[in-house]
């Protein structure tokens, strides 16, 4: 069955800021208790009922039922991160700073923070940031992609279950009309953007020019560096397991593999040979990979297909044509392998998300870490190899922002921080973890003095300690 959301108007998006702005000096002021209570049960709540959540992404997305309910497991994970939200906000005091002086921190919600989402994590990206951004105290107005829309009205419906007060987190589906009304709107004090890097600059650009706090996700290339002393077993699972799960529809996806000489061909051989076993089909019949997001999306996708083969590269694996397990008309495209590419091509530069997994050569650690420092996204990226004093120089060197040694898709845990390097991440600011709490809250320091009877007189001067 197709389900519709209608897409909101400049006035709905108007009237959801106004609701959240409505509703957030009551949510400031409701107790930390309080309201870890109602973070608590919405943990609960979401733990419970988990198995709908990823019928609803499965059904929406396309994504096997297991992947979706990974995405859901890692959202959790943000979610617990926030029931123990107090500990975050705590500010810092240092008494006697001059004579009779104390300075102490106190940390503050923003007020409405508008989130923006992405079509292909549509439960775990929202979640990196509102449960940070209520726990704070804030307000929330989602945008989440309108393809595929339903896991936010779900979530909003389970947040209602869980006690938190009307107001406090509000959805809007819509597309640029809707995400232009955020930005421009006064009331909205922050923007949280996960998406392509084009909309991610023009995001942090329209934000910023309106005085917001901005933190803009962009899109990812992410290789693999394979060094010929790996266990190519391992590197073989995780470059099949990280380029073709989700379709590739993954922003941490590995869609280059760079291989040191001499280990492509073996390494090729090895990953054929799993390609081969992957079943493509209708993610709710518990298949390997389900199809591509939309129509016009796949077409793009084995677009590149062509360009490699007029690029001169070999296509070794050609997912055209699969079989799949599903219905006729489904958006689907099998597991494609491609060797040799240009990195002149634009099959190497561009982010394709899809199932495509690109392989490149160089005869040096040097060089795969020279071709990885020039590309202008910098999400994550992986080094498998068994040489300890390879894996330090590369974690050192390389300009990325999540890196994984041995570890194909390295998305830190809650605790940590998420968050790419140059085009990969506008802004300052990573998703969740410690940066996460930064970001939802301003900092007030106060400086304060109870006059002793005997303190007093006229002094113009610049305050000193003493
Ligand atoms: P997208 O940029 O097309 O859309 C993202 C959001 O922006 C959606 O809510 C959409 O409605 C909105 N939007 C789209 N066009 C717009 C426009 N012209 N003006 C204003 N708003 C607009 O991205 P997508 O196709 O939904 O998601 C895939 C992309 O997201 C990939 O590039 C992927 O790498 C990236 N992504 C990045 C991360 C990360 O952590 N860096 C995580 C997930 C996805």
């Amino acid at each position: 069955m197709t389900k519709q959301v209608a897409l909101a108007s400049e006035e709905e998006v108007d009237a959801a800021v106004l609701s959240a702005a409505a509703a957030f000096p009551g949510w400031r002021d409701t107790s930390i208790a309080k309201r870890q209570a109602v973070i608590f049960r919405f943990r609960e709540l979401l733990n419970e009922r988990r198995d709908e959540l990823a019928e609803i992404i499965t059904s929406e997305h396309g994504k096997v039922l297991s992947d979706a309910a990974g995405e859901i497991a890692r959202g959790l994970e943000i979610v617990e991160l926030a029931c123990g939200f107090p500990q975050f906000l705590k500010g810092e005091h240092s008494e006697n700073v001059s004579t009779n002086v104390d300075v102490y921190s106190i940390k503050q919600p923003l007020g409405v923070v508008g989130i923006i989402s992405p079509f292909n994590f549509p439960a775990m990206v929202p979640m990196w940031f509102f449960p940070v951004a209520i726990a704070a105290g804030n307000t929330v107005v989602l945008k989440p992609s309108e393809k595929d829309p339903s896991a936010a009205n779900w979530i909003a419906a389970l947040w209602t279950e869980a006690g938190l007060p009307d107001g406090v987190f509000n959805v809007v589906h819509g597309d640029k009309v809707a995400v232009d009304a955020l930005l421009n709107h006064p009331e909205v004090r922050s923007i949280s953007f996960v998406g392509s890097t084009p909309i991610a600059q023009y995001i942090y650009e329209t934000a910023a020019k309106t005085g917001k706090r901005v933190q803009a996700l962009g899109g990812a290339k992410n290789h693999m560096l394979v060094l010929p002393d790996a266990d190519l077993d391992l590197v073989a699972d995780s470059a099949v397991n990280a380029g073709f799960g989700s379709a590739g529809e993954r922003c941490m996806a590995v869609s280059v593999v760079v291989a040191v000489d001499p280990v492509a061909d073996a390494l090729i051989a090895k990953v054929r040979e799993r390609m081969a076993g992957l079943r493509v089909g209708d993610g709710r019949r518990n298949p390997d990979m389900g199809p591509l997001v939309t129509g016009e999306h796949r077409d793009k996708v084995a677009g590149y297909i062509d360009l490699a083969l007029e690029d001169g590269a070999d296509v070794v694996v050609d997912g055209r044509g699969v079989e799949a397990d599903g219905a006729q008309d489904g958006f689907w495209l099998g597991p494609t392998l491609i060797d040799n590419v240009p990195t002149s091509s634009r099959v190497y530069s561009d982010e394709i998300f899809g199932p495509v997994l690109s392989v490149v050569r160089v005869a040096t650690f040097e060089e795969g870490v020279e071709l990885i420092n020039t590309g202008r996204f910098g999400n994550g990226t992986a080094i498998f190899t068994n040489d300890g004093g390879a894996a330090r120089r590369f974690q050192n060197e390389i300009q990325v922002g999540m890196i994984g040694i041995n570890v194909p898709i390295p998305v830190p845990v809650g605790y940590f921080s998420f968050g790419g390097w140059k085009q990969s991440l506008f802004g300052a600011s990573k998703a969740y973890g410690p940066a996460g709490f930064d970001f939802f809250t301003q900092e007030k320091a106060i400086t304060q003095r109870w006059l002793d009877p005997s303190h007093g007189g006229i002094n113009l001067g610049f305050p000193q300690n003493g």
